[in-house]
């Protein structure tokens, strides 16, 4: 039976690097059978926060990861928290000591200190020398006397190791120039390697999928689970997610909150969609999937080695992809949700006029890539605009299409789908220009900027009194700014 787990440390809250292991453990999991098991690694009381614990099982729902078992509940190998798990690290580390696997080291921190220094003078590599492996009895007595609180090693095995990862293949390791290591501490606290193998162990994961920063722990897993008796899970160690230059996932760059995404407004499986992307590909051209689609084409062999760059730009491209995928109804319903959560638009402006809300965000559906960008976008409706440039503005020919305009628009009772091309055709009758010379300072006066959604439908919900409105603030700043002699300036 295929059991894989995730097991976050709630030391912070979950951002793409992280969610990503999750990812990929659920995708293999939905797409070979097998159970998905949630286990929270909160050894560490300090940086651990109840806080983060609930932001893990929030962000992992809202993305549509689901488990089948875990703290929230429960399954026959629980608990699954490791903070409710101490005694059991205890007891499969004195049995170990009793079958020789383990033995207490009494080396304070200065001692060890003192003799890591001295391997590095010697140009050898830093480890534990395996000073305490066969200390005397007297040596122990005399230590117990001083009051040295021992910490508990594990053995670690003379000879070859091998690792075999799905991803790298079989890897071998000389275990001889590891060096026995702590998996209790002094104050009785296990260590991440032990509570790791022991939960993996008794938890029966029969395929440990994470980030490839665990890889040089590996060795020390495997010589742990094959002490205990435990099957050797299957590994996978997944190459990381970098900055583009390389460098490791910052707040800048990718290592933003997944909460973060939500509250901007992509839609989750767009997020799924993007992280499955980095690191694993199906083996086409083809990029966007369903959530759907991802669990049945994931596959671990076709998870490359080399690490994997966050791009932005490719995310928000793959998010825009799937907005676009929404029906009309959904991106509406989505996209007012968004917008009145986020107090985009108030309730009560927004409640006098649903319906023409409903068409000025249809408008944005082809141009947006997660739902916060409207915040932008609907900007175009505010009551004074700013101005990207107004240089298209200042020719005479620009003069004479405002004017114009202006005058049309007056003598016109509304503006609506069939009398806008009447008004245009007027227009270019009386100006006699036509294409980018006529559209470019139109579009700039009405809106501001150079591009966006097709000019007819923003006039139409813009209306006709605004329309005029604009035509004077544009015919306006364009005086203003003549006079001073300056060049283009926001408003
Ligand atoms: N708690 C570890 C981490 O967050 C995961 C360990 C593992 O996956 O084996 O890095």
């Amino acid at each position: 039976m295929i059991r894989v787990r995730f097991a976050p440390s709630p030391t912070g809250f979950l951002h793409i690097g992280n969610v990503r292991t999750a990812l990929f453990n659920y995708l293999f999991v939905k797409n070979n059978g097998g159970k998905f098991i949630l286990r929270i690694e909160d050894t560490d009381k300090e940086r651990s926060k109840k806080e983060y614990i609930n932001q893990i099982y929030d962000d992992l729902k809202w993305l549509g990861i689901t488990w089948d078992e875990g703290p929230d509940s429960e399954g026959e190998y629980g608990p699954y928290l490791q903070s409710e798990r101490f005694a059991l690290y205890i007891s499969i580390a004195r049995k170990l000591m009793t079958e020789g696997k383990a033995y207490y080291c009494y080396c304070t921190e200065e001692e060890l200190e003192l003799r890591r220094k001295a391997q590095l003078a010697e140009g050898q590599s830093t480890r534990y020398d395996n000073y305490c492996r066969n200390l005397t009895l007297e040596k122990i007595q005399q230590f117990e006397r001083e009051g040295r609180q021992p910490s508990i090693r594990f053995k670690m095995p003379d000879g070859q190791l091998t690792v075999k990862d799905i991803i790298r293949g079989d890897v071998e390791f000389d275990a001889s120039l590891i060096g026995d290591f702590i998996i209790i501490r002094p104050d009785g606290k296990a260590t991440f390697h032990l509570a790791v193998c022991v939960d993996d162990g008794m938890m029966k994961i029969s395929h440990v999928i994470r980030g490839e920063d665990h890889f040089s722990n590996t060795p020390r897993h495997v010589a742990i689970f094959e002490a205990c008796g435990f099957q050797v899970p299957q590994f996978a160690h997944i190459p990381l997610t970098m900055g583009p230059g390389g460098e490791p996932l910052s707040k800048r760059f990718g290592a933003m909150s997944i909460t973060e995404y939500r509250r901007m407004g992509y839609l989750p499986y767009a997020l799924c969609n993007y992280m499955a992307l980095l690191g694993w590909s199906s083996g086409t051209d083809e990029e966007i999937f369903s959530f759907d689609e991802l669990q049945k084409k994931f596959s671990l062999k076709r998870v490359s080695r080399s690490a994997a760059i966050f791009d932005r730009t490719k995310m928000d491209w793959v998010g825009g992809e799937h907005i676009r995928r929404l029906s009309d109804s959904d991106y509406v319903k989505l996209s007012m949700q968004h917008i009145l959560q986020e107090k985009i638009v108030d309730k009560a402006v927004f409640t006098i006029r649903p319906e023409w809300y409903e068409k000025v965000l249809l408008i944005f559906k082809e141009y947006i890539h997660c739902f916060d960008e409207l915040k932008e976008r609907l900007q175009l409706f505010s009551d004074e605009i700013e101005f990207d440039t107004i240089e298209p503005l200042k020719g005479e020919n620009a003069k004479l299409i405002l004017s114009e305009l202006a005058k049309i628009l007056k003598q016109t009772e509304k503006l609506d789908e069939d009398n806008f091309d009447k008004v245009l055709k007027e227009l270019k009758k009386r100006v006699k220009v036509k294409g980018k010379e006529l559209f470019l300072p139109l579009r700039i006066a009405l809106t501001g900027k150079e591009h966006g959604p097709e000019l007819k439908q923003l006039v139409i919900l813009l209306g006709k009194n605004n329309c005029l409105k604009r035509i004077e603030q544009a015919v306006r700043v364009v005086d203003t700014k003549e006079d001073k002699g300056d060049g283009t300036q926001t408003v």
